[in-house]
């Protein structure tokens, strides 16, 4: 302690479960310095969620003679769903300028780090509805600015903040904190297990983005139902997940490992696989599929569609127009887009693609089926031009030249992946357009994420499929 300056704060000052933010207005407040100061001064971020070693931990406890388990609790939250993979909602969903607070625990000077987790709707404590505040723009930091929202909150509605504040306030033994806490724990532990080992997921090279709040909560809840006393605290999110697997046996597990001895992930296999299939005179039933669903462009009829796309150089926007208008130069109907969409993903995607792209395509391919060849995965077409190597010629047609080995173990967790992501691809995309239709900006698209998973286990391979109970009911409507 002798190497610090004496600051103004006492043992017991820290407060469960309280946020950073909380503990940066306080320190600020009660030593008459400013959030850089502060920050300057303690070395931590005043607003961050990322959880401080322990090391670090120890020197703040000896800072603020605080006991380190109470400065860990409040620096390191315990209250998070830990080591969960892609499974863990999104880290800061919040908008950045808004602080969520509980009336009550801000009578008593306080805030809590559960206030601000974005899958609960009520404060832990007393139930109550959650309130937000906006901190106010100007030219100081965003941090600066949310310490400043807080207090002001804090100083109307606590006459004493930051001083004579209840000590005794939260109590550490509260019940239902405590099954929240329980419930998180097993949650984490619950999609841990079913992280394990997972080398591929479904939507990693289609739209970008997170995986949205509702999806990952509402895996989560599936995945360990929470108890019925803290069910009021969550927060009633969109529609519930069902999961379905499929165990493959070892000999494809087998095969896949073969195929990262050259430098081939998953990933890899599955596009070259799909665009073989797209080439081949006998192909696997999601062509057939697909065919079937680009057959039916031509019920769309004459475009009717409410919005359409526009294209300015490389960007792109969405322009809403009056249906009786009909097509017109320049603007692309949603139903283009996405046939094109599924041109690109599972059809013959070099045809969908202009000159470079679709040369890099080529090579890509071409360079995958010498590998697929050497482990015996393809065989050539009679037709294949092929170099003294053994290697395809690549001034070809290459797509049909490859022939799968349908014999190969790898082949039905190819083929059961496949089916399961296009037929989520093509409610996706029914979906969208059906809302379209209702006059829906074709910006709310809510494609869900990393649906089918394919994971190693002891035994072999395990594939995954996350669905929305919803999509089960829609899976009849189908539009396209
Ligand atoms: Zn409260
Ligand atoms: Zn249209």
């Amino acid at each position: 302690m002798a190497a610090y300056p004496s600051v103004n704060w006492w043992p017991g000052n820290l407060r469960p479960y309280e946020s950073r933010l909380s503990f940066v207005a306080r320190f600020c407040a009660l030593n008459g310095i400013n959030v850089r100061k502060c920050a300057e001064f303690l070395s931590v971020e005043p607003d961050s969620s990322t959880p401080l070693p322990i090391d670090e931990i120890r020197r703040l406890a000896s800072v603020l003679g605080e006991t380190a388990p109470l400065v860990e609790d409040v620096f390191s939250p315990s209250i998070r769903f830990i080591d969960v993979g892609r499974y863990g909602p999104p880290p800061d969903s919040r908008e950045r300028h808004a602080i969520r607070y509980c009336e009550t625990c801000v009578q008593h000077g306080y805030h809590s780090y559960l206030h601000q987790l974005g899958w609960l709707s009520r404060c832990p404590f007393h139930l109550s509805e959650l309130k937000t505040t906006w901190a106010q723009k100007h030219t100081a930091r965003l941090v600066s600015q949310r310490v400043g929202a807080l207090e002001f909150v804090m100083r109307q509605r606590c006459r004493t903040w930051p001083h004579g504040i209840d000590a005794g306030f939260p109590a550490r033994e509260q019940g239902r904190v405590a099954s929240l806490a329980g419930w998180v724990a097993r949650a984490s532990v619950a999609a841990a297990r079913m992280s394990l080992g997972e080398i591929w997921s479904s939507g990693n090279d289609g739209m970008p983005g997170a995986v949205s709040l509702d999806q990952a909560f509402n895996q989560l809840r599936t995945l360990e139902p929470p108890p019925e006393d803290i069910e009021q605290l969550l927060i009633e999110a969109g529609d519930r997940w069902t999961l379905q697997s499929h165990a493959f046996a070892r000999q494809a597990k087998i095969q896949l490992g073969h195929l990262r001895l050259c430098h081939l992930s998953f990933a890899d296999v599955l596009h070259f696989y799909i665009r073989i299939n797209a080439a081949s005179a006998n192909p696997s039933s999601f062509v057939t599929r697909l065919n079937a669903i680009q057959d039916r462009q031509a019920r769309h009829g004459t475009c009717r569609c409410r919005w359409r796309l526009t294209k300015e150089g490389r960007l792109s926007r969405w322009v809403s127009v009056r249906p009786e208008e009909g097509p017109r130069w320049g603007l692309i109907c949603p139903y283009d887009i996405a046939l094109n969409e599924l041109q690109l993903g599972w059809g013959r995607s070099d045809l969908a693609l202009s000159n470079r792209p679709a040369e890099q395509e080529r090579r890509r391919f071409c360079s995958v089926s010498h590998a697929m060849r050497d482990l015996g995965l393809i065989r050539y077409t009679r037709d294949a031009a092929v170099a003294p190597a053994g290697y395809l010629y690549a001034d070809q047609d290459v797509w049909t030249c490859c022939e799968w080995v349908r014999e190969s173990a790898l082949t039905a967790v190819l083929d059961m992946a496949v089916a399961w992501e296009t037929e989520l691809t093509f409610n996706a995309l029914t979906t969208w357009l059906d809302d379209i239709d209702r006059g829906v900006d074709p910006l709310e698209r809510d494609d869900s994420k990393f649906c089918i998973r394919l994971c190693e286990t002891d035994d072999g391979l395990l594939l995954i499929k996350w669905m929305r109970a919803e999509a089960n009911v829609r899976r009849g409507q189908s539009r396209i």
